[in-house]
């Protein structure tokens, strides 16, 4: 049994036991790295921390320390083996950000300026009046 918490309807879980397969790019005690079976460009890939915890307000910080410590590493390797110069590293935390599965993973999505995606990044101007309440009331939470 491993030492960390798993989840035996997990997919992810189910990935890293063996139990359905993927095409895996690197393993080590903590991590686990696989291609995504829905790629959004050549070469997306998926960095998970073994153990199960659904997002980063809920895992320890150590155990996602150690998936986004691969990650240099890992993205420069699918970008020198796509040729991609450019990538997203994101997480979706939460089904309205987008999270359909609810083991940790890190996206890492290889750009280039003809990949033919897009994402609506629209950003609208702070509002620098609420701003310092809005700050505040983070602050008094950390
Ligand atoms: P998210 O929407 O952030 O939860 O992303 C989940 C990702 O997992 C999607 O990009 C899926 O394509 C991917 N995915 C789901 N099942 C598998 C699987 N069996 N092997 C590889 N990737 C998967
Ligand atoms: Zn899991």
């Amino acid at each position: 049994m491993p030492d960390h918490p798993t989840d035996p309807d997990c997919i992810f879980c189910k990935i890293i036991a063996g139990q359905i397969p993927s095409f895996k790019i690197y393993e080590d005690e903590a991590v686990f790295a696989f291609l995504d079976i829905g790629p959004l460009t050549h070469g997306h890939a998926l960095v998970i921390p073994k153990a199960h915890h659904a997002t980063v307000m809920t895992i320890p910080p150590e155990t996602l320390a150690a998936a986004a410590a691969r990650v240099p590493t890992l993205a420069k390797a699918l970008l020198a083996a796509t040729g991609a110069p450019a990538c997203h590293v994101l997480i979706n935390n939460g089904e309205e950000a987008l999270q359909s599965v609810h083991h940790l993973h890190i996206h890492i999505i290889p750009r280039s300026s003809d990949d033919g995606f897009t994402i609506p990044w629209k950003t609208t101007p702070l509002d620098k009046q609420s701003a310092p309440a809005l700050v505040q009331q983070i602050r008094a939470r950390l």
